[in-house]
């Protein structure tokens, strides 16, 4: 574990220790609502107007010089926060600690974002290396996903979960370590898709976007596949 990992563990320790069940995560207080109270929820931050197709912030929506230049192989970027406190220390919480409430804290934030998007045919979350998910017990955006669309406001009849679509084949560094370059090259050939997905519409759930090249490798994959269009649904990006 790494000096960062520890200090996150560690700082996500203090957080949920502070929590009793019925307590806010964030503030402790006593809560109805757990597992945020109404108060902590409404003072989370608020994502700026962004790129469609990366999210990162373009003060008219329009498509960033990025995107321009180097159009990522997804479609479209759909995300509830920035990546910041205190939503990072939720994102720790449900990965680190199993906090399970906050995949449907999170799953409720996404369903309004994606009700008003066109309809997806699959929902495929990101999926985990089989190490990492004998580690952790769970994979966290599985988690989210299958909490979304059991939501009937967020999808239509037809849109289906594929748990098991995606697939990691090769265990890559943690991404936070490298540079953009070796990001790029670590996730090379990580993943494999074990459906035709001819014409279909997909969105890709995970919890955090960072620079994006996890998942635009995942989009390659699902478009040899056969997907017409990739759209990432996101908890939380990060904004640097
Ligand atoms: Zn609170
Ligand atoms: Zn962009």
């Amino acid at each position: 574990m790494s000096t960062i990992g520890s200090w996150l563990r560690h700082s996500c320790t203090r957080v949920v220790a502070a929590a009793l069940p019925q307590d806010c995560l964030l503030c402790g207080s006593a809560s109805d609502d757990a597992p945020l109270c109404v108060p902590c929820r409404s003072e989370l931050p608020a994502l700026p107007r962004g790129c469609p197709r990366c999210a990162m912030p373009s003060p008219l929506g329009e498509v960033c010089g990025v995107c321009l230049r180097h159009p990522p192989p997804f479609d479209t970027t759909l995300a509830a926060w920035p990546y910041a406190y205190p939503v990072d220390r939720l994102v720790r919480s449900l990965k680190f600690h199993g906090r399970l409430a906050l995949a449907s804290y999170f799953a409720e934030a996404l369903a309004p974002l994606v009700a008003r998007t066109d309809a997806v045919d699959v929902v495929i979350p990101m999926p985990l290396h089989p190490a990492r998910l004998a580690e952790r017990g769970f994979n966290q955006a599985a988690e989210i996903a299958r909490r979304l669309t059991g939501n009937p406001g967020a999808r239509t009849p037809r849109t289906k979960l594929a748990l098991q679509a995606a697939s990691r084949i090769r265990r890559t560094l943690p991404q936070a370590d490298l540079a953009f370059g070796e990001r790029l090259r670590n996730v090379r050939g990580a993943f494999a898709c074990a459906i035709d997905l001819g014409g279909a519409r997909v969105a890709v759930l995970d919890d955090v976007m960072t620079t994006g090249a996890t998942l635009g490798e995942l989009a390659k994959v699902l478009k040899r596949a056969g997907a017409a269009r990739v759209e990432n649904w996101i908890v939380a990006r990060t904004l640097e």
